[in-house]
């Protein structure tokens, strides 16, 4: 019985896909693929642009600059 050890890594094409959230082309490249595929992630559904934006939504922490107005004691 053969025990064959594939390492190899399937075959990515560099494809165009289409950005989720605003609908522009864009392009996965088959390194990009790769890279994906290496770190188990999923493949970006979304263009470099969109992908940027969520990102730097995510690390923006809204602080709560709430102004307290007059705080008058009685
Ligand atoms: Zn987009």
């Amino acid at each position: 019985m053969e025990n064959k050890l594939t390492s190899e890594t399937p075959n990515f094409r560099t494809q165009i896909l289409q950005c989720k959230d605003c609908q522009a082309d864009f392009i996965l490249t088959d390194s990009e693929m790769l890279y994906y595929y290496r770190k188990n992630l999923n493949f970006p559904v979304r263009c470099r642009e969109c992908r940027q934006a969520r990102r730097a939504q995510g690390l923006t922490t809204a602080e709560g600059s709430v102004q307290g107005g007059d705080c008058h004691g009685s």
